[in-house]
Order: structure tokens, then C-alpha cells, then sequence
């Protein structure tokens, strides 16, 4: 189960803090220390525990923290709250352009799940009464159109492709059928490498400047951590990303991509995919998510 070890480990250290009645400063000093350990071994980015930490700290030595008849639950409401804060706030939906069609650029490293989450939002917005289209832009493995074209059909959204065509080309003649057929959604999957390199940036952003995406999403996959958020950052400083998407939040993530991109690189996360099935994806919720991690 995803973010097990870190889940443990919190709720045994607020369940200290809890039966202790009343707390001293050095209580709360040790408690810090050891929620510090617990995010460090989920694999959260160094500068943003730090961060965490301090904050949080500040706001539990404070006089009415200590001073109140339940101190361990008044300690626990400000993790809560504090990571809440930042895993992004409050939801952080899709835009919709106001002159359709909306066009969502997909972005990603292969094999992090973004062909599957384009027919995954196919579906949830076709669901939601809007008319997508998916567009096959990742033209250097046949098999990804191949791919795209079987996950329209179980999702029921048209697929569009043009083989081999350059990306931004294949947009454009896209962008026309859109407007012919009447789809007011385009979802453009993109090659992805297995590291990031120039060629392909140089490819994304050539396709980026074309279509003016209402959002540019990068999916990455939860369960790689911190190389994730690293991908991240790097995509953000290229393509500058409107929103992040985490994949395969089901598995054995221990969360230190889903606590740290956020505050990396400044961008929200949109939906989590929780599987391989096209049904498997879920707005993201910073509120539910803390609720997951810390009982
Ligand atoms: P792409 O290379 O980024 O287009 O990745 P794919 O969409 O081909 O996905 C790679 C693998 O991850 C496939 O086997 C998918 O079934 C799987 N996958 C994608 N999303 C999820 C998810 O949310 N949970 C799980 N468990 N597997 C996923």
C-alpha cells in the first residue's frame, strides 16, 4: 500500500505526543526530530523537509499550543494542516479554454503512464459531457500510436495520427479535424525518453509554441521518487508546466514524489492515476491525501 512506512511511522510519533498530557518544548523538539527521519526515508526532498519542519516547529512551541489542555492534538492539527498546505492547498482542476478547443499537452518520461492517462482523461471528460480527442504525437515508437488508437477505442475517444509527420504538423491537422468533427477537448501525447534529453525538449517545445496549450501536464511516475521531482523541475525549466499528474499512486510509492513536487516546482497536481484501468484516475485532493498519509 502506497505511503505505508511513512503513515506508520507519524501516527506512532503523534500517538507519543498524545499520551503525554502535558508538553514541553523538548517534547516537541524530539517529535520534530523524528517526523524529520520519517519524511527523510519516504524519500522527500531534503530542502523541502527542512522547510516543513521549521515551519511546523514554529507554529507547536508556540504559547497556546503548549499551554492548551490537549497539546499533542493541537501538534497534530498543524502537520495536518502544514502538509495539506503542501501538497498544493485546495483542488487544483483542469482549465477549460474559454474559446474551445481545449488543448492539453502531455508530457513525461516513458513508461511513467502517459498514454494511459491520456485515454484515462479521454474518458473522465468525455464522461463530463465534453467532446476529446486524442492526438498521437509520440512518433518515434509505432507501437506508442498503436497504443494510443487500442486505449481510444476502450475509452471511446477518436484518435487522431498521422504516423511519422512531425509533431507540431500533425497538431495542426489535428486542430482541423477538431474543428470539422466539433471535439472541444485535444490530448496530445509526446514522446518520451528515458531520460530527458535536448532533441526531445527541442520537439515538446516546437509542439508547445504551435498549439498554445490551455495546460501542460507532466505525468511522472510516483513510485521513482525523487528522480520524479528531478524530471520535474527539469520539464518545468523547459516547457514551463501548468500542473503535474502522478501515476501509480496504488503501488508501493513511500510518497516522496507526491510531498515534494509541489513545492519543487511550484506547480499543482491535478489527478492521481491509482491503476491500469482507464477508470483509475481521481482529481487529486491535498486534504484527502494528508487524511491517507496521517490516519
Ligand atoms: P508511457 O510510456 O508514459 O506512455 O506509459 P504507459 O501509459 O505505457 O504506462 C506504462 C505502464 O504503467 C503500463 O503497464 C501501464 O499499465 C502502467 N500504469 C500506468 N498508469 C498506472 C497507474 O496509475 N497504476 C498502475 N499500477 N500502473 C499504471
Amino acid at each position: 500500500m502506497a505511503f505505508e512506512g511513512l503513515a506508520d511511522k507519524l501516527q506512532n510519533v503523534f500517538r507519543k505526543l498524545t499520551g503525554k498530557g502535558k508538553l514541553s518544548e523538548a517534547d516537541i523538539k524530539v517529535a520534530m526530530r523524528e517526523v524529520k527521519l520519517a519524511l527523510l526515508e519516504a524519500d522527500v526532498n531534503f530542502l523541502v523537509v527542512k522547510k516543513f519542519i521549521k515551519s511546523v516547529s514554529e507554529k507547536a512551541v508556540g504559547q497556546t499550543v503548549l499551554e492548551s489542555l490537549t497539546p499533542g492534538q493541537e501538534v497534530i492539527r498543524i502537520v495536518r494542516d502544514e502538509m495539506t498546505q503542501l501538497l498544493g492547498g485546495s483542488l487544483s482542476d483542469i482549465k477549460i479554454a474559454s474559446n474551445p478547443p481545449t488543448v492539453i499537452l502531455m508530457a513525461g518520461l516513458q513508461g511513467a503512464g502517459k498514454t494511459t492517462m491520456c485515454g484515462k482523461l479521454g474518458k473522465y471528460f468525455l464522461k463530463k459531457g465534453k467532446t476529446p480527442m486524442l492526438v498521437a504525437c509520440d512518433i518515434y515508437r509505432p507501437a506508442a500510436i498503436q497504443q494510443l488508437k487500442v486505449v481510444g477505442e476502450q475509452a471511446g475517444v477518436p484518435v487522431f495520427e498521422m504516423g511519422q509527420e512531425k509533431p507540431y504538423k500533425i497538431y495542426q491537422a489535428a486542430l482541423k479535424e477538431a474543428r470539422k468533427n466539433g471535439n472541444d477537448m485535444l490530448i496530445l501525447d509526446t514522446a518520451g525518453r528515458l531520460h530527458i534529453d535536448e532533441e526531445m525538449m527541442a520537439e515538446l517545445k516546437r509542439l508547445r509554441d504551435e498549439a498554445q496549450p490551455t495546460e501542460t501536464l507532466l505525468v511522472i511516475d510516483a513510485m521513482t521518487g525523487q528522480d520524479a521531482v528531478n524530471a520535474a523541475k527539469a520539464f518545468n525549466e523547459e516547457v514551463e508546466l501548468t500542473g503535474v499528474i502522478l501515476t501509480k499512486v496504488d503501488g508501493d510509492t513511500r510518497g516522496g514524489a507526491a510531498l515534494s513536487v509541489r513545492e519543487v516546482t511550484g506547480k499543482p497536481i491535478k489527478f492521481v492515476g491509482v491503476g491500469e484501468k482507464l477508470t483509475d484516475i481521481e482529481l487529486f485532493h491535498p486534504d484527502r491525501m494528508t487524511s491517507r498519509i496521517l490516519g
